[in-house]
């Protein structure tokens, strides 16, 4: 078997040629996602290098070649350059010398046997040197390749034993690439009965996969399986909904959305601010995750898709255009023959030209009211006004209320 240089242009670029002649022949073969996306023509996104070489050697021949290397991993025996806009990570072949379900200690080898086999799933197991020529350790990733079956290198209790993340990557990859017929029997047996190893995972880790695992193009069978195994609920017991999900990959389909994990995310949840709150908290999101999902579940704002114009653009306005356009999307794939009147309002807030208060804090100043919390009520008094009126107050207007609510806020 090999890939074709013509649909795998990554394979001859001018940077890969260069940076495989910087080292001996046989010494480095292409691992991981390029291999497997390349056979399975899906898009190739960074490209995992793997190598007989030492890490300090692999440094100090790409060096003297003229590259830039960074590294950071390289106590785990792994470099990073990038050239012409490539990244490449190249990693010293390993075997495991212990595990304990969340890190490995290993040791490195130049053996492309022992290395295949601490990978996780055979077709994740593939190599491929400079020419396309592929190889296959494990004597089953081809195979699997071409039934798009997820299979665990080895026996998968034990492998899942190793490292409980490769439950998630195991529902990740099938997600992306698996036939529904293809789930591996064994594989699938052994996540449901190991599950309970999730919880002795790292937030970060957990959370990655997570959004891996929602930004396939149609993650719902996978979670449906995830579901029934209840795996869901050792996840995520505050946003297992799988049907939530359902109803949102159809209408992604119908409307030809892009996969937006966090949407998904709330289409699995219901809007409650405490669970929310929870889960965010549990997965450790970052600030901007938590604001919108938060912001979402927490919204207040009366929005239906039967309201007049002005009075849908007062509530866009008042949600802000994430939120709305969050509500407005979620709405729509459960509305069944209301789902037009949703998709109306999630045009109006895409499409919409949000318009900008005319007044600032510094006119308000301008005007003799001094800073400090009567600045933000008078603010706030006024854009509420602003708000009121269809946004349809002029600054002048507004700046002579300001006047009056200042001399009365004042009490003068
Ligand atoms: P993609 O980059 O498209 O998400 P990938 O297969 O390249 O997919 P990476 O996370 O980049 O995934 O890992 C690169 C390779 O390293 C994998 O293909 C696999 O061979 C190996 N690998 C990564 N994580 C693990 C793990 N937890 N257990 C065993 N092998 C792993
Ligand atoms: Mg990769």
């Amino acid at each position: 078997m090999k890939l074709d240089a013509d649909k795998n242009p990554w394979l001859g670029a001018q940077s890969t040629r260069k940076l495989f002649a910087a080292l001996p022949d046989d010494s480095a073969r292409f691992v991981g996602g390029c291999v497997r996306n390349a056979l399975l023509g899906e898009p190739v996104a960074d490209l995992d290098i793997a190598t007989t070489l030492e890490p300090a050697d692999v440094a100090k021949m790409l060096k003297q070649a003229g590259f830039a290397i960074h590294e950071t991993g390289i106590a785990h025996g792994t470099l990073t350059v990038v050239c012409a806009g490539t990244v490449f990570e190249i990693t010293t072949l390993r075997r495991d010398v212990s595990t304990d379900g969340r890190r490995a200690t290993v040791a490195f080898t130049k053996d492309w046997n022992e290395d295949a086999h601490r990978r996780d799933f055979t077709v994740n197991a593939l190599y491929a040197d400079l020419d396309g020529q592929v190889y296959d350790p494990t004597g089953q990733g081809l195979a699997d390749i071409k039934t798009r079956k997820i299979r665990f290198v080895g026996d998968a209790q034990t492998r899942i034993e190793e490292d409980y993340l490769r439950i998630l990557r195991f529902f990740r990859f099938a997600a992306w690439y698996a036939n529904d017929q293809a789930l591996d029997k064994d594989g699938l047996a052994a996540c449901r009965d190991l599950q309970a190893g999730l919880k002795t995972l790292s937030a970060e880790r957990v959370w990655a996969e997570i959004k891996k695992l929602l930004s396939a193009p149609y993650p719902f069978r996978t979670v449906n399986v995830m579901l029934v195994g209840g795996i869901l609920e050792t996840l995520l017991p505050e946003a297992s909904n799988a049907e939530g999900l359902q109803l949102l990959c159809e209408l992604e389909a119908k409307k030809v959305l892009e996969p937006d994990p966090y949407l998904r995310l709330m289409a699995m949840s219901g809007r409650d601010e405490l669970a929310t709150a929870r889960l965010c908290k549990r997965l450790k999101m970052s600030n901007k995750e938590k604001t919108r999902l938060m912001h979402w579940a927490g919204d207040q704002t009366k929005l239906t898709p039967d309201m007049p114009e002005k009075e849908t653009e007062i509530a866009l306005y008042t949600a802000g255009r994430q939120v709305a356009l969050d509500r407005a999307v979620l709405r729509a794939a459960g509305a069944g023959d209301k789902m037009d009147a949703w998709w109306h309002v999630y045009n109006k807030a895409k499409d919409w030209q949000w318009p900008s208060f005319p007044v600032t804090g510094k006119d308000l100043i301008a005007l003799g009211i001094p800073h400090g919390p009567q600045l933000g009520k008078a603010m706030q008094a006024l854009e509420a006004l602003w708000i009121r009126s269809g946004f349809s107050v002029q600054k002048p207007q507004l700046l002579t209320a300001a006047k009056m609510l200042f001399r009365n806020l004042d009490g003068t």
